[in-house]
């Protein structure tokens, strides 16, 4: 394990909802005769950040850099390799069977893809209200089915969807059932990942406004991941950007915006198209493709791409987030 502690200084008056700490998950890649671990993909290497109650985190990076992957062992849908989640106090990690089938109430996941993540045989009635029976929150048949009419309605769709089966809604409407299935069992934190990147620019917006409503309805406090920072700035309170398993930079999203301090954030930025075509922005373009996380580089694991990398700093030393403005943090040698 080569984690290194985030130290974090955001001043938290009362504690935060969800607190992550050097959390680590290393996929086993196993090969030969005798199927030996032969390698280790290194999904995510010591992420550490704090949500407080009611905020939206948003999570950015190229395909392959652990976004998802975090999200998941936050939920422990995938077992972390190591590092600490807390939920509410909670040590998420730590979770036997029956606490972790409690915190679930607590921690929900819309899923990106709304064709694969819904059931085709079950009804949409059946599928929003899984967890409704898992978790014992409705006393009888009729209580039961108005609360699913309650969900659909709170999503913006009709009552009499609930008999039909998913092939018959559009792929926007197969994501607010996905999202009435989290809001089922009244979550607290609601992990969006990926939730609208499979779906068209104007039915994205959609979604979105959707998402908004309800946290604010709802006190709904998400991490909402997604590739594209055009899609996230809108609904984040603050952005943390990744690239190969490590977060690289977490800012309010004004702050990062106007003032991206990391050269990768500054070059995912400089691809956003911007509305005004008066407004010029210079286009940082990388070398070559993310390396493979089954070898990252040493050091800093941008170095291979970066334009101003220091050879024998960069290549060697791994740069820790450090404070470069309120609540903004860069893990750059040569940012401050
Ligand atoms: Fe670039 Fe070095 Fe900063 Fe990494 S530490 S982002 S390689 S300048």
């Amino acid at each position: 394990m080569n984690a290194v502690a985030e130290p974090l200084s955001e001043a938290q008056t009362t504690p935060p909802l969800l607190r992550v700490r050097d959390l680590v998950k290393h996929f086993p890649v196993h090969g030969g005769l005798l199927r030996r671990e032969v390698a280790r993909v290194h999904a995510v290497d010591g992420v550490s950040f704090d949500i407080a109650a009611g905020e939206t985190l948003g999570v950015v990076g190229e395909s392959g850099c652990g976004k998802s992957t975090t999200g998941r062992c936050i939920l422990r849908l995938i077992e972390p390799t190591a590092g600490e989640v807390w939920f509410e106090g909670r040590n998420v990690t730590a979770a036997g069977k029956e606490e972790l089938r409690a915190l679930a109430r607590d921690m929900q996941i819309i899923f990106q893809d709304p064709y694969a993540s819904l059931n085709p045989r079950m009804t949409v009635g059946a599928i929003i209200g899984e967890a409704l029976i898992i978790h014992k929150l409705a006393p009888d048949k009729a209580a039961f089915e108005a609360r699913i009419v309650e969900l659909l309605q709170t999503v913006g769709l009709s009552p009499d969807h609930m008999r039909r089966y998913p092939h018959e809604f559009s792929g926007g409407q197969r994501q607010r059932i996905g999202i009435a299935r989290a809001l089922a069992v009244d979550p607290k934190l609601v992990v969006c990942d990926e939730a609208v990147s499979a779906l068209d620019v104007s039915i994205q917006a959609q979604v979105i406004n959707l998402l908004e409503d309800l946290q604010s309805r709802f006190s709904l406090t998400y991490i909402f991941i997604a590739h594209d920072l055009s899609v996230v700035e809108h609904i984040s309170d603050r952005v943390a950007v990744m690239y190969l398993g490590r977060v690289v930079e977490i800012a309010p999203a004004k702050g990062l915006y106007s003032n991206p301090r990391h050269p990768y954030t500054e070059a995912l930025l400089s691809a956003v198209p911007i509305p005004d075509p008066q407004v010029k922005r210079k286009r940082v373009r990388l070398q070559g493709d993310v390396p493979s996380p089954l070898r990252p580089p040493s050091g800093c694991h941008f170095h291979t791409r970066c334009p101003i990398a220091q050879k024998g700093l960069c290549d060697v030393q791994r740069p820790v987030l450090k404070d470069v403005g309120p609540g903004h943090r860069v893990a750059c040698h040569l940012r401050s």
